[in-house]
């Protein structure tokens, strides 16, 4: 990557404003999902160890300039503290005088966390003032928050203006990742696209199209290109108003003898009541039942498409998978992706990643990321304004 990281820099002493996605759930006081923290350490180790004073900065939840209890950042210190072993003192402002004082106070290898920054509307602004303040207490500004890149707020864009920044490890490993999907990818690239809405993935399907060798479509899109194709989807999900679209991509795949799009053969239904669920074939969907997976002949078929691909990306389930059984499709996606040998798999989405982790394969991913809505803008091919807002080596 062309961005001045922390390896580029002298951090001893120096007070790092180090811009992290702690955007994580609790249960109570337990961590749902320690991910996004877990991926921070090695940035927050590297500056430790080089003697750096550590100012954490992150916002959770969609508080919207108000203060709400539940969304401060206290809990989060003290999960952070103990995947560390070392205290991560949280303070309960983001800016001002008590966090001057406490960001003063600390001393080399120390790690302070501000409150949720989205306690200001002036955050999700991009006030310059705001920024002004939030820069006033650091040297240099680091930026880890992959997750929050896609967002032109003052934290994420506004803060580099006023003091030196530089990418930590993480933002720099995902963008490396994610860019050996779009920029140059290893051949043969593949694509696994699930999730929802069609209309969500047309820029990534209409960028990745150009780019890939192979396209497997699963989860609620696929959909849409079933009927497309004139099957009768029954009662499931589609939009209407994109089957142009899922048709245009057919019939580029159709053209070219280098693009392989591959759409479910059979697919697990559900009655309204979801008394009933069975595999059938996408030609025999009654009236009402509605598509939530992928079926097994389609998995054999995605996991035959995606063997002798080099570089693979998967975005977005294959079907219901937050209710069993429903999770079967993405579950063994997720398991394709990890027993391919010399594979580069990129996963991103949040969905996605959860269903990685749910599948227990997140070790065998080479890169799952942190970001759901910046790892699809960066796979649709487009700039991110967390990156844009950093000098260039
Ligand atoms: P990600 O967060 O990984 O980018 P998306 O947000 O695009 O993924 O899509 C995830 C959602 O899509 C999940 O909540 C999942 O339940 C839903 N989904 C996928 N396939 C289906 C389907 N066939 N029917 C209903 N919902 C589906
Ligand atoms: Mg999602």
């Amino acid at each position: 990557m062309n961005k001045k990281s922390i390896r580029d820099i002298e951090l001893y002493g120096k007070k790092i404003f180090l811009r992290v996605d702690y955007n994580v759930q609790f249960s109570g006081d337990r961590i749902l999902d320690d991910h996004r923290l877990r991926e921070s350490i090695p940035t927050i180790q590297y500056l430790r160890d080089k003697g750096a004073r550590i100012i954490l900065c992150s916002h959770r939840g969609r508080p919207a300039g108000q203060i709400v209890e539940e969304l401060r950042n206290d809990l989060v210190a003290k999960h952070l503290s103990s995947l560390l072993g070392t205290v991560v003192k949280a303070c309960p402002v983001s800016i001002g005088p008590q966090a001057q004082d406490d960001t003063d106070a600390l001393e080399p290898g120390e790690l302070l966390l501000l409150e949720n920054v989205r306690f200001h509307a002036e955050e999700e602004d991009n006030d310059d003032v705001f920024a002004q303040q939030l820069a006033s207490l650091a040297d240099i500004y680091v930026s880890d928050a992959f997750g929050t890149a896609h967002r032109a707020h003052a934290s994420v864009v506004g803060v580099p203006k006023y003091i030196p920044g530089v990418t930590g490890l993480l933002l720099e490993r995902e963008v490396e990742y994610l860019t050996k999907v779009t920029d140059d990818p290893q051949k043969p690239l593949g694509l696994v696209l699930g999730g929802a809405k069609v209309s969500e993935k047309l820029s990534i399907l209409s960028f990745l199209s150009d780019r890939a060798d192979v396209i497997c479509v699963g989860g609620g899109i696929a959909n849409t290109f079933l009927a497309a194709q004139g099957i009768d989807i029954g009662g499931s999900l589609a939009e209407h108003d994109r089957i142009d679209d899922a048709f245009l991509i057919m019939r580029k795949a159709a053209e070219r003898d280098d693009l392989k799009l591959v759409l479910p053969r059979d697919v697990v239904i559900s009655d309204p009541s979801g008394e009933i669920i069975e595999a059938v074939s996408v030609n025999r969907i009654p009236p009402e039942f509605r598509i939530l997976d992928i079926g097994p002949e389609t998995i054999d078929d995605f996991r035959a498409a995606l063997a002798p691909m080099s570089t693979i990306a998967w975005n977005g389930p294959m079907g219901f998978f937050e209710r069993e059984p429903f999770d079967v499709g993405s579950l063994a996606v997720a398991k394709i992706l990890a027993d391919l040998q010399n594979v580069t798999t990129v996963v991103g989405g949040g969905e996605t990643a959860a269903a990685i982790n749910r599948a227990g394969v997140l070790e065998d991913i080479s890169h799952c990321s942190t970001g759901g809505g910046a790892s699809l803008q960066l796979l649709e091919g487009r700039i991110l304004p967390g990156l844009e807002a950093l000098p260039d080596k």
